[in-house]
């Protein structure tokens, strides 16, 4: 698989430009175009030469949407695939204030949560910085959208297949590419990134001085009945978990958000409301209630409607500031995912036939 230049910065650009002898001018006009979709026979503004050049090395765009599925509440899924054959998948959600592009960061993920379709193989590969800007560039291209204030896409959250901390670097890069002013410019304000809890890599986002949203999946509020449903509980406690993201708060200002998937009988109980009031109470965060998209692979059941509301009322009662997510695009494999198995399922199926 090609180097794409999409893994660049502008600086990087120009001297990937010097050292072939080139104008490092030009590093501004293919920094543009990349990051507004555009393939190297449409950089129109660069000699032939020069784009044959790159293309020898490098490739531009990294993803191509293949396939989509619109949800009757408008949501829209996309099914990118990558240079080597990968696919991974988007969700783009929308909004009275705008869109909200769901990315993933990985090509499956390693910390195989029972109730996740995106572990359900393990991590096949972590998504290079490019690759996750791919599906932003692509998805805001396939909006309509151009750059900067032209742009389709208003908030970025990173809670599509993979674990972002476990894939550091490149998720890094990545934000700092997809806040540059000459490119998209979302800034880190309107980023959600959403962990397991890898304590130390918290930590480290924190020192990165990028103020996003940090969004933790806890799920439970007992670390042995955690452990059960997500085996990156044995490692980090949850006490560990609320202490890093005091200390992001403290860096950043930045209000913390747990997400909480609703399990029938698993972690729907009054004694797990009572415990999460207890954890939480007074703290600078807010409670997502989510209700699980089941996944056929396992045999969890979703909160049903009423209980979901229940739960919340008991929060609020508690005093924490809570809120039952809305269910987006359910008709069309809305969880984290869902889609890519599905294709995987389906390209297996057509493989067996032959
Ligand atoms: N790996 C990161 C981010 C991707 S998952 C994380 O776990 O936080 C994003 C969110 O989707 C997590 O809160 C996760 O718990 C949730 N999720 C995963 N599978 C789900 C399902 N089947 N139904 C509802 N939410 C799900
Ligand atoms: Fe990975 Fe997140 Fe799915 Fe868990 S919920 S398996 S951490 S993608």
């Amino acid at each position: 698989m090609k180097d794409s230049l999409l893994n660049y910065g502008l600086e990087e650009l120009k001297s990937i430009l010097i050292k072939r002898n080139e104008k490092p001018f030009r590093a501004m006009q293919i920094f543009k175009a990349l990051h507004s979709g555009l393939g190297f026979s449409e950089m129109t503004e660069l000699s032939k030469t020069l784009r044959e050049n790159l293309s020898e090395e490098f490739s531009a765009q990294t993803v191509k949407i293949i396939k989509t599925l619109k949800s009757v509440d408008g949501t829209e899924k996309f099914l990118f695939l990558l240079d080597d054959g990968n696919v991974i998948e988007g969700v783009l959600m929308k909004y009275s204030y705008g869109n909200t592009l769901c990315v993933s960061t990985q090509v499956g993920c390693r910390m195989g949560c029972k109730f996740c379709a995106s572990g359900l193989h393990g991590l096949v590969r972590n998504l290079t910085a490019g690759e996750i800007l791919g599906e932003v560039i692509a998805a805001n291209k396939y909006s309509g959208g151009k750059l900067g204030e032209d742009r389709k896409i208003i908030n970025v959250v990173l809670m599509g297949s993979g674990e972002p901390l476990d894939n550091y670097d490149n998720v890094i890069k990545f934000l700092r590419l997809l806040n540059d002013k000459n490119g998209l410019n979302i800034s880190a304000r309107n980023v959600s990134l959403s962990t397991s809890g890898l304590v130390p890599k918290i930590y480290d986002l924190a020192k990165e001085n990028i103020p996003l949203t940090l969004t933790i999946s806890l799920h439970n509020p007992f670390d042995d009945e955690r452990a059960k449903v997500m085996p990156v509980a044995k490692r980090y406690k949850i006490g560990e978990i609320l202490s890093a993201c005091e200390n992001y708060f403290n860096k950043t200002g930045r209000r913390y958000i747990f997400e909480y998937v609703l399990i029938k009988d698993e972690n729907d109980d009054v004694r797990h409301a009572e415990a999460l009031i207890k954890l939480l109470k007074g703290k600078p965060c807010h409670v997502n209630l989510i209700r699980l998209n089941e996944v056929k692979e396992n045999n969890l059941k979703s909160a049903a409607d009423k209980d979901a509301y229940r739960f919340l009322g008991l929060l609020e009662k508690g005093g924490l500031s809570a809120t039952v997510r809305r269910r987006m695009g359910a008709d069309i494999d809305g969880a984290c995912g869902q889609l890519r198995q599905r294709y995987l399922d389906e390209n297996k199926r057509e493989e067996t036939n032959e």
